[in-house]
């Protein structure tokens, strides 16, 4: 039968090969991946995890290990929308969102690795199969590195194949940020598409002029100009500005981007089924930005985002994130030579970590 027989946890912290920086988080030295496998009493298993900038990793190991594991002990892995259900109640009155969000989603995508494995497809199928590839962008963490540097890696990026790159803006004086901005778009000529990301590092007003001296860059969106929270404040940035806005990294609740979409005035959603209930949560803000008419995207985990995006009919989109965590798994990350991002064509979600590049990171495993 389909019932969970075990739960395992394991938490990595993996080293970055160079320090990398942005405007609200500082410097990220390592990021952290907490993995959650599920073994059903048929011995099928499924692999999900989650992943951080560096810091709560172990909090969520917890509660997988400790507050949610109990739960699923003996349920049927197939009633995915079931315990997506159970998980966020049993927790809601001590983490609506948040952590916990992040824990149910290492959960989650176990369970869908599950689901595709039964059905013997890939997930870029079972989740939508509008098609098999998506296009793409570079997201750098770069706001650390000097003009030169950015060219230099920017440059890397276009070497690899990508037709999209992004960079960190949010310098102390938003007129260096224009300066880099000029910089780069002169590097990559008008075809590449070219976004840009504050870390919500900004206020509403900074972003607004910042915004109108970069619209002669042709920016495909300002991502998180300004606390997450401040839905009035996107709205007001969003009129001033004929560059389009996105968020979607912090916001951990289906609800907070019903409300962003009803009051932010975003161009782009860029949910991460890391952090917002794995692939039922994605799905969900996938339905959410289809009937407003808004392209969706995504934000990190691009190794597994590769298949939810190519699913999806109304794809923006994908970023392909500077946490390289495609690197410690079996499956090598392809971009085509169009520039586009090629799922898996293996049953499962096509992310298995490969214990030889992972193991030396482990931390503690139950
Ligand atoms: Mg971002």
């Amino acid at each position: 039968m389909s019932n969970i027989k075990s739960v395992k946890t394991e938490y990595y912290q993996i080293p970055l090969a160079e320090v990398l920086s942005d405007a609200k988080h500082g410097d990220h030295t390592h990021f952290e991946i907490v993995v959650c496998r599920i073994t059903c009493n048929d011995g099928i298993e499924g692999v999900g995890y989650t992943y951080t900038g560096g810091k709560g990793g172990r909090a969520i190991y917890s509660l997988v290990e400790d507050e949610i594991k109990p739960i699923l002990i003996g349920a049927d892995s197939a009633r995915i929308a079931k315990l997506w259900e159970d998980m966020t109640y049993h927790l809601h009155y001590v983490g609506r969102g948040g952590l916990v969000s992040f824990a149910i989603s290492a959960v989650d995508i176990a369970l869908w690795d599950i689901k595709c494995k039964r059905l013997n497809q890939p997930l870029w199928q079972v989740a939508g199969g509008a098609n098999n590839s998506t296009r793409c962008y570079a997201g750098g963490i770069d706001l650390n590195f000097s003009e030169e540097k950015l060219l230099a890696n920017i440059q890397g990026y276009l070497d690899r194949g990508f037709k999209g790159v992004k960079i960190k803006v949010g310098k102390e004086d938003y007129r260096e940020d224009v300066a880099r901005v000029a910089a780069v778009r002169k590097l990559i000529g008008n075809d590449t598409i070219f976004m840009v990301d504050a870390n919500y590092s900004l206020t509403v007003e900074t972003a607004i002029r910042f915004a109108r001296a970069i619209e002669k860059y042709d920016i495909t969106w300002f991502e998180e100009p300004t606390i997450p929270d401040d839905y009035q404040g996107y709205a007001r940035i969003a009129q001033s500005t004929s560059i389009a806005l996105a968020m979607g990294e912090n916001l951990h609740t289906v609800y907070e981007f019903n409300y962003a979409v009803q009051q932010a005035k975003l161009g782009f959603l860029q949910p991460d089924a890391s952090n917002i209930g794995g692939i039922t949560g994605w799905m969900k803000v996938a339905e959410l930005a289809y009937i407003n008419n808004l392209p969706i995207c995504t934000h990190g985990m691009h190794e597994l985002h590769v298949s939810l995006m190519s699913s999806q009919p109304h794809a923006g989109y994908m970023e392909v994130h500077s946490f390289p965590i495609d690197q410690y798994t079996k499956q090598p990350f392809v971009v085509d030579a169009n520039g586009r991002a090629v799922a898996p064509d293996v049953a499962g979600t096509g992310v298995e970590f490969d214990p030889a590049l992972v193991g030396p990171h482990l931390i503690k495993q139950s």
